[in-house]
């Protein structure tokens, strides 16, 4: 076990593959001394289950938003019930909302307009927001650097190192999966050793992107140890320096 309390910054704990043992997988969490983790919102109809499992354990912590993945299940209704829901039950965040340009994707057009309409929410009520982007960092920071009074962080990142320095120029965090431990994955490594401490987060991004050890497997809080000690061997900074300092990065960010 760490010696200091860790934080899962990004955990889809609400999606029903962890139906069936979620307060064992919140043990397992809490053994690893994991003792907070960030729920990101996805789609409006899960908005309500996420809202219910943030009043059920007190470690969880709810965002609500409109994933791009999903952005065909979105209308623009959802943008008003967004703002209506979050003005009533006070998420730590806005989100999870951005941009994914991989091919098989929606058109960039409507997208863009899911993730401008929400940081324009962020904005309004002073929340941070939780950004997924993939293929996308370009046009993430372009955005952003018309919102001059947004924060939060960039989930998963897979930029360069000149990208993260422009995102945390922007006031930005930068949030590291297991991916970092594949490895092939000599980009985002290099990537991490550039970012300063003060600016990086942890998350595990279940039931995604499982480390290197585990695999295979459906993810969960607990693996994020596993992503901890590689960036620990990456940054050669030991794990408790590393565990307190993202820690402290994603209570100030979440106001936790
Ligand atoms: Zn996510």
């Amino acid at each position: 076990m760490t010696t200091a309390p860790l934080i899962d910054s990004h955990c889809h704990l609400d999606f029903s593959i962890f139906d069936d043992d979620r307060s064992q997988i919140l043990q397992r969490a809490s053994t690893n001394n994991i003792n907070n983790i960030i729920i990101p919102g996805t789609q409006s109809m899960y908005w309500n289950r996420i809202k219910k499992l943030c009043s059920q354990y007190a470690q969880l912590h709810a965002c609500y938003g409109l994933h791009p993945y999903w952005i065909n299940n979105h209308n623009k209704t959802d943008i008003k019930q967004l703002n209506a829901y979050v003005s009533l039950n006070k998420p730590v965040a806005l989100g999870e909302c951005g941009l994914d340009f991989r091919p098989q994707q929606a058109d960039k057009k409507t997208q863009r307009y899911f993730f401008e309409a929400q940081l324009d929410i962020a904005e309004q009520h002073r929340l941070p927001v939780v950004i997924h982007s993939v293929k996308a960092t370009e046009t993430v920071i372009s955005t952003l650097k018309q919102y001059k009074n947004l924060t939060g962080m960039i989930h998963s990142y897979s930029g360069s190192a000149e990208q993260a320095r422009q995102l945390i120029d922007l006031n930005f965090f930068i949030s590291v999966s297991g991916s970092v431990t594949y490895n092939n994955a000599k980009k985002i490594q290099a990537v991490v050793k550039s970012i300063p401490l003060n600016r990086l987060l942890l998350e595990t991004d279940a039931p995604d992107q499982t480390d290197q050890k585990n695999i295979g497997k459906r993810n969960e809080p607990a693996y994020l140890i596993n992503t901890l000690k590689k960036i620990s061997q990456l940054k050669q900074i030991p794990e408790t320096v590393i565990a307190k300092q993202t820690t402290e990065n994603a209570c100030l960010l979440f106001s936790i």
